[in-house]
């Protein structure tokens, strides 16, 4: 349902002669191309003044959230801020102007960025090697469920068909491991949270290649007996995959290669602070312990003798997984940030996120007590259920945006009913937290007292509320506000 303000399409505030570009005039001669490639007649473009373009966009992009507008406390996500210098580096020309296929002697910088990267990262989570292939989490998931596969087929023990995968585990986990040719197995959780030991070490035998942990989990709960869980795992022969999507909650105090995990992905775009949502490019390099470095995708960068740097491809590698150097703009951004940072600083900032994280589950007790009664993490998933009937958490997710914030994620992890999945990040405020939690509070009362409010929401925006999964199947991309 559209509400009343209307933002016109460029074809309607297209005006016959207006022109927003300056082509210089051209002082080549035209190329001389095929007939059937000339174009006899101008495209069909709307035709606009520079500034009116400009303020078409500028208008659209007012009408989303985003971090540097609103608090965006999207749970398993990290939106936390992208400190600017990340960006300035990124955009040094000597990174910028330069090409894949440029010799080695010549990229020398860059391949020294890879490789200080690569150690840093090795580093922080206690790997013996770091690759930055991988181009998202999703992606370093498959690469090191593939390394794991590669490890039992060169022992020659290929009778392992099954990956096990906790019930809290984010949608793209078995999807991985599924894409990898295995059968994905779900462990339980227990009552307080955990993986369910007992039942974990009924699953385990020589069919199981190995298992896929979130630690923290997507509840936001460090597992309490990761040990055992993975000492459980290693006895039957399997190995310990860590989706490191969380890894903002224990960076710089938690090495999850020292716990025993075997391979793990790195999220730089929410851990490292790069820019990301909307499809934009992410980074999801892959840290191996020793017995998997030969195993990983390459080429990634080595330093040679005399101080100069190159790149690797380990001989029984998985090969590639991107095209040339992974997604660099990325890399550069997180090495900015771990640099600027530091080893204290990346320390603090997981501790800030924790404790924001707590700080919030506890202002909202009353009304959205969290699911599993303990300290959280850096996020922690309350539940709708609470609220009263009729009301669902959709609706006190979108009435939020009213209030001016981007909603939590919700329906997610799929154990808890109607979840509202809340992850502040370290680098809100108190004064913001407590202004989210207002918020909620007012939205508790409303919901008693005027259901209606919270059906309809958002009552502020372009459009109010959408039937999403018509959104998805019939989507209106050219101009929504002629039907
Ligand atoms: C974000 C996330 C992923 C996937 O990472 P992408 O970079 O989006 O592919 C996997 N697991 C968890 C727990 C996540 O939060």
């Amino acid at each position: 349902m559209m509400n009343n303000e209307k933002v016109s399409s460029l074809w309607e505030l297209s005006k016959p002669g207006r022109q927003a570009v300056e082509i210089p005039v051209s002082d080549v001669p035209p190329a001389q191309l095929p007939e059937g490639l000339v174009r006899n007649e101008a495209p069909a473009l709307p035709e606009l003044s520079t500034l009116d373009l400009v303020r078409h966009y500028t208008r659209l992009s007012k009408l989303n959230f985003s971090i540097d507008s609103h608090f965006y406390p999207l749970g398993s996500c990290t939106m936390k801020y992208n400190p600017r210098i990340n960006e300035k580096t990124a955009r040094l020309e000597g990174f910028t102007a330069s090409h894949p296929y440029l010799p080695e002697e010549e990229l020398q910088g860059s391949l020294e960025l890879m490789y200080k990267l690569q150690e840093s990262l090795s580093d922080i989570a206690g790997f013996e090697e770091t690759s930055l292939q991988p181009a998202a989490g999703a992606q370093g998931e498959l690469c090191g469920v593939l390394m794991i596969r590669k490890y039992h087929e060169s022992r020659g023990d290929t009778g392992r068909t099954r990956f096990l995968i906790p019930d809290s585990a984010h949608g793209t986990n078995p999807a991985s491991v599924a894409m990898a040719g295995y059968e994905a197995v779900e462990v339980p959780s227990d009552s307080r949270g955990n993986i369910d030991l007992d039942k974990l070490k009924k699953l385990c035998d020589s069919s199981v290649a190995g298992i896929m942990i979130t630690n923290p989990n997507t509840m936001g709960l460090f597992e309490e007996r990761i040990l055992d869980v993975l000492e459980t795992v290693h006895a039957c022969g399997a190995l310990a995959y860590g989706d490191g999507a969380n890894f903002n909650a224990i960076m710089g105090v938690v090495r999850p290669g020292e716990l025993g995990f075997d391979v793990m992905h790195f999220n730089l775009h929410k851990t490292f602070s790069t820019p990301h949502g909307g499809g934009g490019p992410g980074a999801g390099p892959v840290g191996a312990a020793k017995k998997l470095v030969p195993f990983l995708p390459g080429p990634y960068a080595v330093k040679n003798e005399y101080e100069s740097y190159g790149l690797f491809m380990p001989e029984t590698s998985i090969g590639r997984m991107k095209s040339f150097y992974g997604n660099f703009g990325v890399l550069v951004r997180a090495y900015s940030y771990i640099l600027s940072l530091g080893r204290d600083g990346l320390k603090d900032a997981t501790e800030m996120a924790v404790l924001n994280a707590n700080y919030l589950k506890e202002k909202l007790s009353d009304i959205f007590p969290a699911w599993y009664d303990r300290p959280c993490m850096h996020e922690f998933v309350s539940s709708g259920e609470s609220a009263p009937s009729g009301i669902n958490t959709m609706d006190i997710a979108k009435r939020l945006i009213d209030y001016g914030f981007h909603p939590p994620t919700v329906y997610f992890p799929l154990i808890v009913p109607e979840a509202l999945m809340v992850e502040p990040s370290e680098t809100e405020s108190m004064e913001m937290l407590d202004a989210f939690s207002e918020a909620l509070h007012k939205i508790a009362t409303e919901a008693k007292e005027a259901p209606g409010l919270l059906h309809d929401a958002p009552h502020k925006e372009m459009v109010n509320r959408l039937d999403e999964v018509k959104a998805v199947r019939n989507p209106v991309l050219l101009d929504p506000w002629k039907s």
